[in-house]
């Protein structure tokens, strides 16, 4: 996988550096939500010098060129996923932090509806809703 990303960068003018393709790899082929330390840690066997300021931007490029995903899941730190990875909704419960996916497709109407209203068009392959999940609602009552 990582090898059509690295090709469709050049393509696009990126000049990709052997820091750069260690991070792309590890994004690239993993299934799924890494944080940047994650990064960090899958690539320290292979490369000491790559420092997470990179990993950050490199993962930020990814992230305006279409190719990685970023969310946030409530963690504090956002989780960045190859486009592979999706699409799906996360359920996340604010309370224990269960993450639940669910089927895209349920966003489609709303995506309609942005569109039709706002010309907008709304990125549903990977997005959080926040709540509380069944077993958090029955300890609240
Ligand atoms: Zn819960
Ligand atoms: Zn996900």
């Amino acid at each position: 996988m990582h090898h059509r990303y690295l090709e469709e960068l050049r393509q696009r003018g990126y000049r990709i550096t052997p820091q750069r393709e260690i991070i792309i790899q590890a994004v690239a082929d993993s299934t799924a939500h890494l944080t940047a330390e994650d990064v960090l840690k899958l690539i320290r066997p292979r490369s000491e010098a790559i420092n997470i300021a990179t990993i950050y931007r490199t993962l930020e490029m990814l992230v305006e060129e279409g190719l990685v995903i970023r969310s946030d899941l409530g963690q504090g730190q956002a989780v960045y996923a190859p486009q592979q990875h999706g699409p799906h909704i996360h359920l996340v419960c604010r309370h224990c932090g269960e993450v639940i996916a669910a089927d895209h497709t349920m966003a489609d109407s709303l995506q309609e509806q942005i569109r039709a209203r706002y010309h907008f068009e709304a990125d549903f392959t990977h997005i959080t809703i926040f709540g509380l999940c069944a077993q958090c609602q029955s300890q609240e009552k």
